[in-house]
């Protein structure tokens, strides 16, 4: 078992037996278990959660549609009416088990639930091993737009079990490896370098390059949880990305819908090529950061009308300041800098490298 302490919980790998979660559960004494999958996690992963517990607390589950547009009111609302209809109490533990949406979303209604109750995540993509599980930010999407209402609660444990990750398509997959890359981009020319010469893949090595990641954000947000400043540096790659997410998910895109990781993994390459141009971030590393992107993803097809409708979207970042938007850029790998204004005609020029390159 290999364990990672942060502000008040713990991150747990390599527990194949589920001792910890076990353990927590004895000494907490909940007076209800919660369970909280979406409908795919249910079908896959609640079984094997459920033949690890060794508990004889009364047990409940529920289940919320899969996918980014159940992250809303409605599915909270569902779950609020559940969690009282099934009289939880201050004393009963939320389990969120499955991805981002579900760490997400469990973690909002159960930091809202009587004031607040307990909870912990098991997070069973990627994406959310490496990023959404941990750091404590909880909360839902409004409308199209992505996690506007929300709370900064940590869970108590987050429980890391990559054998979920072997029923995981492989889209899914790819898009957890943008994070990845995010975070040797933000943090550290070694985890860069290890992550770029070895393919990420669902083997052996993965729970390494988990770890590492998650002891990049750990380290980030430990040192600002309020995210005044460093914080923001997780955001690199989001703010173009985030626009781009929502854009493609709406009704009047013409383009492919984008996951989350694969809006981030164009945002990183965007906000790469506007760290040469504004930064003098080096264009062979901007060409390292494309490379990366072709091993994972296909380029996606966007038109002007498309780029003007991101740009659009840009005002509701959450990162605006009076009005300007605020672009995390790179002056070389592992030194990001924040606050950065940047032209719409930049933007473009961005949009363009993105579109020609290979
Ligand atoms: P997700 O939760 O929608 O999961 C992706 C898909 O995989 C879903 O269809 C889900 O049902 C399915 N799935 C999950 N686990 C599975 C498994 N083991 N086997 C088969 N299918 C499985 O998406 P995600 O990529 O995990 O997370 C994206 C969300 O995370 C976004 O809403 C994003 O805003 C949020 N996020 C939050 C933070 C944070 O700090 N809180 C950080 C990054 C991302
Ligand atoms: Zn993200």
């Amino acid at each position: 078992m290999k364990t990672i302490y942060t502000s008040g919980y713990q991150v747990i790998f390599n527990d194949p037996q589920y001792d910890s979660v076990n353990q927590y559960i004895d000494t907490l004494n909940p007076s209800k278990l919660v369970i909280l999958t979406d409908s795919n996690t249910s079908l896959y992963c609640l079984e094997n959660f459920l033949s690890k517990l060794k508990t004889t607390t009364p047990l409940l589950k529920t289940s919320i549609p899969a996918g980014e547009k159940h992250k809303n009111i409605e599915s909270c609302n569902l779950f609020w009416k559940f969690l009282s209809e099934n009289e939880a109490d201050r004393n009963s533990l939320v389990i969120n088990l499955g991805g981002g949406v579900v760490t997400d979303l469990g973690g909002f209604v159960a930091s809202t639930f009587m004031r607040g109750i307990d909870y912990i995540n098991i997070p069973t993509t990627l994406l959310a091993m490496v990023d959404a599980s941990v750091g404590g930010k909880t909360g839902i999407d409004l409308g199209l737009l992505k996690n506007q209402i929300g709370l900064v609660v940590n869970p108590k444990l987050v429980f890391v079990d990559t054998k979920y990750l072997e029923t995981l398509p492989s889209e899914q997959f790819n898009s957890g490896v943008a994070e990845i890359l995010k975070h040797g981009l933000i943090a550290s020319k070694d985890y860069w370098s290890l992550i770029s010469t070895s393919k990420i893949l669902n083997d052996k090595s993965i729970e390494r390059i988990i770890y590492e990641s998650v002891e990049i954000k750990k380290s980030i947000v430990e040192q600002d949880p309020l995210e005044k400043n460093l914080r923001m540096t997780l955001n690199f790659g989001h703010t173009l990305g985030h626009a781009l997410e929502t854009y493609s998910n709406s009704k009047e895109n013409k383009t492919t819908p984008l996951l989350h990781g694969e809006a981030i993994a164009i945002g990183l390459i965007l906000a790469g090529f506007i760290s040469t141009e504004s930064l003098g971030f080096s264009k062979e590393k901007l060409q390292e950061i494309t490379n990366q992107y072709y091993r994972y993803f296909n380029r996606i097809s966007l038109n002007s009308q498309d780029i003007k409708s991101v740009i659009d979207l840009l005002k509701f970042d959450k990162k605006n300041v009076f009005g300007a938007v605020n672009f995390v850029l790179l002056k070389d790998i592992g030194s990001p800098v924040i606050n950065q204004r940047v032209s719409n005609d930049l933007i473009i020029k961005a949009f363009e490298y993105y579109l020609d390159s290979k």
